[in-house]
């Protein structure tokens, strides 16, 4: 061991036994995140457009948003001092007078040491001579920027790639409010993972020629500047991340006024931007492309979504679980369909698969309509299984074949935790599947199921996984555990549960 890891290694023992300082409310499981959203003065209209963005927030169940508004323009700016160190992450609609210097000190520190930022449209027209602050946002525009702040940073079709361009120039234009595709430039960012890679936001200012020091800048999404529409004729940045200090930024350029804000685009990459600047990690659901598509922009007035009270992943610690395996004998439980063996094993149930066998299932006597689920599962690399919900078997449908929405369990990198429709026919009611590395193979892994409505949700090892809704499928019906069926030669595999609990929602 070299003396640097040794070094690491003291470190990491010392983090371990006393969590780092920083660690913010987020880090318990089902807390919101803490927001504080900061207007006062804007060339835009932050009167209209600071509800909406604290709308947008809420009403994913995720945020709990503060306003702070400054003075107005002309005021002294002395008195406006927010504590930031209160909160996982600022959000900026802000553009006006510059804050007192022992506020933006105060400010550089809060991102400096860990905290979140967010810059929305304008805000990145806000103080041009702050240099912290414009290396905060990578880039931005007016307010006399021009090459002595930076180079434009733009994505290069022909290259393929993002080019800084150090020519002279004002920093800040836009063309007319039009439609316009947003098309991501990284898949595999947080921010953007499990977006369509292309979608689009409703007339809006694209803006262009933002100048900065572009320091450690991520652009996630490019738009292109329409010439047709008094645009640049480049692929401008849209999206952006930007490390500073320890804090993350998230800077989004979509937003100009409460019609762009109904945009769904914007809505959805403020929603994830916000919570990876407050967390470095997204855990709100992918989202599915009938909300997003590169066709027709998607509106929609956040006033009318209602806070997500199911947001968050349930707390299996708490009150009104009930076991539903004694962990002695399989009281309760039923086998349908195949031939593999089950049997109860030191407090597990373990499933093992047949030669020659169809898939089993090891099924709940009783049925379950609204409920939340949870089990530790441990699956032979190689063995395909899952756990049924709302499930059936009926003499009337392929001979009692068990059909309904199955929990997918598998090695990782796969499917785990995602949503298919065994004996159906109607392959995966998930249709998109963007983590692919829940699961830990060889180990116990803890699976989280709400089924409500038309709704469901999956968490593995505390990530959310799926969150669909399934209009088809009955709402109503048995739990079960399948051993999959396996190819000759092949196996046996064995599978193994324990733990399994349901608390009802009815
Ligand atoms: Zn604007």
């Amino acid at each position: 061991m070299t003396k640097f890891a040794s070094v690491r290694l003291v470190l990491f023992l010392i983090l371990a036994v006393f969590p780092p300082l920083v660690s913010r409310s987020w880090a318990q499981q089902g807390e919101k995140m803490s927001v504080l959203l900061i207007d006062g003065q804007n060339n835009h209209n932050w009167k209209a457009t600071t509800p909406l963005i604290k709308q947008t927030l809420e009403g994913t169940g995720r945020f709990d948003v503060d306003v702070a508004t400054s003075p107005g323009t002309g005021e002294s700016m002395d008195s406006f001092s927010p504590d930031f160190s209160k909160y996982d992450v600022v959000v900026s609609n802000y553009n006006g007078k510059p804050w007192s210097e022992a506020t933006q000190k105060a400010f550089e520190q809060f991102v400096a040491g860990g905290g979140g930022f967010v810059s929305v449209h304008a805000a990145d027209n806000s103080f041009p001579k702050w240099s912290a602050y414009n290396r905060m946002i990578g880039v931005g525009g007016w307010g006399g920027r021009s090459e002595k702040d930076g180079p434009y940073v733009r994505w290069k079709e022909d290259r393929k790639q993002f080019t800084r361009d150090l020519t002279p120039g004002r920093g800040g234009t836009h063309g007319k409010r039009v439609p316009f595709l947003v098309v991501v430039r990284d898949v595999e960012h947080p921010i953007t993972a499990g977006l369509p890679a292309a979608f689009m936001q409703t007339a809006d200012e694209l803006y262009g020629k933002l100048r900065g020091p572009a320091e450690n800048m991520h652009v996630l999404a490019t738009g292109f500047s329409a010439p047709a529409t008094g645009g640049t004729g480049e692929h401008e940045p849209l999206l952006m991340t930007v490390q500073f200090g320890d804090g993350r930024v998230f800077h989004t350029t979509l937003g100009h006024d409460d019609a762009a804000m109904k945009g769904i685009a914007f809505q959805v990459t403020l929603q994830r931007g916000t919570e990876w600047a407050a967390t470095g990690t997204v855990k709100q659901p992918a989202v599915e492309g009938q909300l997003l598509t590169n066709e027709t922009p998607a509106m929609r007035d956040p006033a009318d979504v209602k806070p997500d009270e199911f947001a968050a992943m349930p707390d299996i610690m708490s009150k009104g679980w009930v076991t539903l395996f004694n962990g002695k004998d399989l009281g309760g439980w039923s086998q349908k369909n195949g031939t593999a063996t089950y049997r109860v094993e030191s407090g597990m149930i373990v499933g093992k698969t047949a030669q020659g066998s169809p898939n089993s299932f090891m099924c709940t006597t009783r049925d379950y309509g609204n409920f939340e689920l949870t089990f530790e599962v441990n699956d032979d690399s190689g063995l395909n299984s899952g756990v049924q919900i709302r499930s059936l078997s009926k003499a009337d449908f392929n001979n009692g074949r068990v059909h309904g929405p199955q929990i997918e369990i598998e090695s990782a990198p796969g499917e785990s935790g995602y949503i298919y429709s065994e004996g159906t026919g109607r392959g995966w009611i998930t249709k998109q599947q963007p983590v692919k590395d829940a699961y830990q193979n060889g180990k116990w892994n803890r699976f989280v199921v709400r089924a409500n409505g038309d709704r469901i949700q999956t968490w593995v090892n505390g990530k959310a996984i799926a969150d669909i809704l399934d209009v088809e499928s009955s709402k109503k019906g048995f739990i079960g555990l399948q051993v999959h069926g396996i190819k000759r030669d092949t196996g046996p595999f064995e599978v193994r549960w324990r733990d399994i609990r349901v608390r009802d929602l009815n």
